[in-house]
């Protein structure tokens, strides 16, 4: 401490020194807060899911206003550092550990197949959410997630996988939970031979939701 700055601790003033000590000690308060977190969300999807993760075991915080939460290949976990103290958190914090379970998980394909990843990886967060959060024994309103998610930037693959999923007939958390375990480019494929294994007539039905979902996953729009 300088003469200065003690002089000011004297008077009962922070100093910038003393300041950037408590930002960087309530900083790593919340990081190691957000690890641990993230840690009974993967125990939990481990058990639901009968699936290993492949998570570092390592969070960070981002002051990137674009990023609410990332998950960069090498498999650590990055959150926005003012969502992570948001109740909201959750959902993300779900979302991105969803992608450490999934087969594939790769640059490459996740460029050429992103809906076929982000959706699967956003539905199965919002059919897992209330189990996850119930096993936490965390209570929440579910309107702090909606409301983001009515606008969520993959509500269109969102929909675009609901729709072969209920041309399929099949069950939600089956469906979604199963894709996450094909290797993501092999997913779009696996759906396909699952439509064309349905009698004639809804066959014929499949294959409208394939084809229009299909475009949508490619290009992220129905525009
Ligand atoms: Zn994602």
């Amino acid at each position: 401490m300088t003469p200065s700055n003690e002089a000011a601790s004297l008077r009962g003033e922070n100093s910038p020194w003393e300041t950037n000590v408590i930002i960087d000690e309530s900083r790593n308060r919340i990081r190691e807060r957000l690890r641990e977190e993230l840690e009974q969300v993967c125990w939990a999807l481990t058990r639901i899911l009968g699936r290993q993760s492949r998570w570092s075991g390592f969070a960070d915080l981002s002051d990137d206003p674009n990023i609410r939460g990332a998950k960069p290949f090498r498999c650590d976990i990055v959150i926005n550092a003012i969502l992570a103290s948001q109740a909201e958190r959750w959902r993300t914090l779900i979302h991105e550990m969803l992608h450490t379970f999934s087969e594939g998980y790769q640059p490459l394909d996740y460029m050429a197949f992103r809906g076929w990843e982000e959706g699967v990886v956003e539905q199965l967060q919002r059919t897992l959410r209330p189990a996850v959060l119930a096993e936490l024994g965390i209570n929440l309103d579910e309107a702090v997630f909606t409301a983001v998610e009515t606008d969520h930037e993959y509500e269109e693959y969102v929909r675009a996988l609901e729709e072969m999923r209920e041309s399929l007939g099949e069950e939600s958390l089956r469906f979604f939970s199963r894709l996450l375990a094909v290797p993501i480019r092999d997913r779009r494929q696996s759906v396909f031979e699952q439509g064309m294994a349905l009698p004639t007539v809804r066959r014929r039905a499949f294959l409208g939701a394939y084809s229009s979902g299909d475009a949508i996953l490619k290009t992220g729009t129905r525009r």
